[in-house]
């Protein structure tokens, strides 16, 4: 061992969450290295300038849910973070129809009220008490879960509270929580609502990156995890980081940096070097070896677990829950390079309806027919599309006149029944063009270059089982406390020193950083107490 390769912390994976991990040990005095095995970090939260003045955010294109502490605790700011609001949703229907909503909530009342009176009505109800829940959801969120299965009388302390909490919420609210962590979305708004239109155009978070359907059980609480983003303290909003998610990321790895931590590009870690119980360093796929007491692994929990390390010298009910851990990863991508913006018959001149997310999706029962098909084990024939054309909100995004535009695909299920990825790849991308085509006639004439990520591809290239956006699925048994396992979902693991701080923890998946910031705070207190 040299004074050149040992450090007091080394966190394996430079994602988001392994950044966010890093800069606060960095920050709070410990000499930190970050390994990553590409030859930049970021994960899924990349921008590539895959064609000459194009710049594609690859994978993730939103600043979804980032905990607003960390911009503050980590001086992002400073390090050119900069997030422009995406307060548009435009919800093209068939037959003309179309919502177009925006941050004005009078405004979107009246848009509701011109395809439904009572549905705008309905909507001020529904948003007043969606934004009670997301209030008393909050603390959750940003908090390290109570350890259910510990005999630590704290824990229990802790869960009995957290009980308490629950029970002394306002009823409706309770309730509304309640329908949401076990029930389906549809069922709630069907409740609320009558307009197709805006049934669908809610509903459409609820099936983001799972594999469910707007009728599925498991679709209310991944609803009501992605309406738990806020962007300038509104619940629900979203922003684009100037430059794409790389953008982000790469104030992140300024602001470690500055810090005084380290990081090292093309480091495949091949293993976690323990002694006697106790980590004591990585290697690397090159035979290359690093030294620290503490090592955080941001990689998903299947890889953190059994490969990492030897699952034999794991607990068997870990190894277990973590062999039964759901990842199969539904999402695809397919990015676009255009000559010119693609018009909605009626709305020529809109190009407001752009700087924001475009949901291709009309009906809740054409989401329902995207997911019969990954039900089936293959790619929806007729899917849906979460669209968004950045260079109308960062036009440094694309040349001078021209547009690049994002397409998140539900369903592209992992496993096909009948074929494999890298024979239907384009198969894919032709399915989304023809959906866009259906809603914006010509626009096949607007692509000059079209980029398709299969969910083997987001696998190969991010390292995510499976190609699971969020690195496992957001469904309740894999959520809070059970995140990624009973026990284990605190952020250690039963190595000492070694620690999991990836999407696989609690709060879960999305460019959210909680993770990483949540297992820092734990490691600062376990090294306290040490
Ligand atoms: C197509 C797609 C679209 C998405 N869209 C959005 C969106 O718009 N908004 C949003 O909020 N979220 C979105 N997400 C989800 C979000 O991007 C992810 O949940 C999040 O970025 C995961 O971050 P992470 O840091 O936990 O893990 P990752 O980003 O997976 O980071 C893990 C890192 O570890 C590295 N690594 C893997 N193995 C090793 C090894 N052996 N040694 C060293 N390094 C290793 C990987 O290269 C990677 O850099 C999307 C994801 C995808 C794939």
């Amino acid at each position: 061992m040299t004074d050149t390769n040992k450090y007091d912390a080394i966190v394996i994976g430079g994602g988001h969450n392994g950044l966010v991990n890093a800069g606060y040990l960095a920050k709070g005095g410990l000499n930190t290295l970050v390994l990553e095995r590409r030859p930049f970090v970021g994960g899924a939260a990349i921008t590539e300038e895959l064609q000459p003045g194009y710049k594609f955010t690859t994978f993730s294109y939103a600043l979804s849910l980032l905990r607003p502490d960390i911009v503050q605790d980590l001086n992002l700011v400073e390090h050119g973070m900069m997030v422009l609001p995406m307060h548009y949703h435009f919800q093209p229907g068939f037959n003309g129809e179309y919502l177009i909503f925006g941050p004005d909530t009078y405004e979107n009342y009246h848009e509701i009220a011109r395809v439904s009176p009572e549905d705008a009505e309905a909507y001020m109800d529904f948003g007043h008490v969606m934004d009670r829940v997301c209030h008393a959801m909050k603390p959750l969120v940003d908090m390290i879960p109570p350890n259910s299965q510990s005999d630590d009388p704290k824990e229990l302390a802790r869960v009995t509270e957290l009980s308490a909490y629950m029970e002394g919420l306002d009823p409706d609210v309770q309730e509304m929580v309640q329908r949401l962590t076990t029930g389906s979305v549809a069922d709630v708004l069907d409740e609320y609502f009558e307009h197709e239109l805006v049934k669908s155009m809610i509903a459409s978070s609820a099936i983001i990156g799972s594999k469910c359907g707007p009728r599925s059980l498991e679709s209310g609480l991944v609803w009501l995890f992605h309406k738990m983003g806020e962007y300038d303290g509104i619940f629900g909003e979203w922003g684009f980081h100037k430059g794409g998610n790389g953008g982000f990321t790469q104030a992140l790895a300024r602001s470690f940096e500055a810090f005084g931590g380290t990081i090292q590009t093309d480091a495949a870690v091949s293993h976690v070097i323990r002694k006697d119980g106790q980590v004591v360093g990585v290697a690397l796929e090159n035979g290359d070896e690093f030294y620290a007491d503490t090592v955080v692994s941001a990689l998903d929990p299947k890889r953190t677990f059994t490969q990492l390390v030897d699952p034999n010298e794991l607990p068997n009910d870990l190894v277990e829950a973590i062999s039964n851990f759901k990842f199969q990863g539904t999402a695809a991508k397919v990015n676009f390079a255009l000559t010119d913006l693609p018009t909605f018959p009626g709305l020529e001149t809109r190009t407001d309806i752009f700087q924001g997310f475009v949901n291709m999706g009309p009906s809740i029962d054409y989401l329902e027919e995207a997911f019969a098909d990954a039900e089936a084990g293959r790619f929806s024939r007729r899917p849906f599309l979460d669209g968004c054309i950045q260079s109308t909100i960062d036009p440094d995004m694309s040349p001078p006149g021209k547009h690049i535009m994002s397409c998140f695909v539900m369903y592209a299920p992992y496993h096909l029944a009948e074929s494999d990825w890298d024979s239907e790849r384009e198969s894919l991308g032709d399915a989304v063009q023809q959906v866009v085509e259906e809603f914006f006639p010509g626009f096949g004439e607007l692509i000059e270059h079209r980029e398709v990520v299969t969910p083997l591809d987001i696998e190969r290239l991010v390292g995510l089982t499976e190609g699971n956006i969020f690195q496992g699925e957001l469904f309740a048994d894999q959520m809070f406390m059970n995140r990624p396992a009973p026990g284990w979902n605190q952020y250690r693991t039963p190595i000492k020193g070694y620690y999991q701080c990836g999407s696989g923890t609690h709060p879960g998946g999305c460019v959210i950083g909680g993770p990483g910031k949540l297992a820092a705070k734990q490691i600062f207190g376990d090294l306290a107490v040490a």
